[in-house]
């Protein structure tokens, strides 16, 4: 279970999110929408630990742990996904090295055993089957030439790899590419199952009716202000953010 409480981060001087509280119980996908500028990529880089965003109060606890006080690192062994871990472009590295080397990196924090190349092989390949991918993907270079959707497709393999328990995507580019929404989806339904959560940052409703989430929160102005059942991401699509902004 993730139990965010009373996040405050900011930016520099300003304050961005001003005191947010949210429960994603195991097993539950919850989707996060909310106006332009809401805070909505604040909460996925203070979540994922990037540089230049200062916690100010409150804690993000998942099994337990604060995940706020760990490197980013160690929030992956800690069976966290956040999808911008590894965006980068790795010429002359070979994806599946790549994949492997991470994969065992969160192994040996698990103190578990670490897999050969051969394992490996064979848990990545049917990992690309299950995400419809082409085989060729592996030999690629990370990230290198691949366009919008395979960078999409990558992550997601990288995902289902690595069997996080709980992962934190911010769809902030791929709305615009309905292949690429379906990409994310089917690697997040994938995985449901009672061991795995995951928050899905939204910013186009449209992604929602592909990973039907169990419940939607409002993030207004640095604040969660409405939760509800799935329809509310019908709703405010049908009549916008308006009335919904935080006190
Ligand atoms: P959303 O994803 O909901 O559209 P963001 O988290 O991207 O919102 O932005 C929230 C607020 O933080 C906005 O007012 C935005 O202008 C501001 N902001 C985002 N990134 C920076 C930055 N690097 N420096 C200063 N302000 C920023
Ligand atoms: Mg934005
Ligand atoms: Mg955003």
């Amino acid at each position: 279970m993730l139990e965010i409480k009373n996040l405050h981060a900011r930016i520099g001087e300003k304050e961005i999110l001003r005191g947010v509280n949210l429960v994603v119980p195991d097993g539950e996908i919850h989707a996060i929408m909310g106006p332009n500028g809401a805070g909505k990529s604040t909460l996925s880089y203070v979540l994922s630990g990037r540089d230049g965003y200062e916690v100010t109060e409150g804690e993000a606890i998942y099994d337990g742990q604060n995940i706020l006080d760990l490197a980013p690192e160690d929030r992956a062994a800690a069976g966290i996904f956040l999808a911008f871990q590894y965006p980068v472009e790795l010429p002359g590295v070979g994806n599946a090295n790549f994949l492997r080397t991470a994969l065992n990196a969160i192994r040996r924090k698990r103190g578990e055993e670490e897999l050969d190349a051969v394992a490996f092989l064979k848990q990545a390949r049917a990992a690309v089957k299950s995400l419809h991918m082409k085989e060729d993907f592996l030999k690629r270079n990370v990230n290198v030439g691949f366009s919008g959707g395979e960078k999409k497709r990558n992550e997601m393999l990288q995902m289902a790899l690595l069997q996080p328990g709980l992962a934190i995507l911010d769809e902030t580019d791929s709305g615009l590419d309905i292949d690429a929404l379906k990409i994310v989806a089917d690697g997040v339904n994938a995985l449901r199952g009672p061991k795995f959560s995951a928050l899905v940052i939204t910013h186009y409703q449209r992604l929602l009716d592909h990973i039907v989430p169990d419940v939607v929160h409002v993030l207004s102005a640095g604040r969660i202000v409405r939760s509800g059942p799935k329809e509310l991401a019908l709703e405010l699509e049908a009549h916008g953010y308006a009335g919904l902004e935080a006190a």
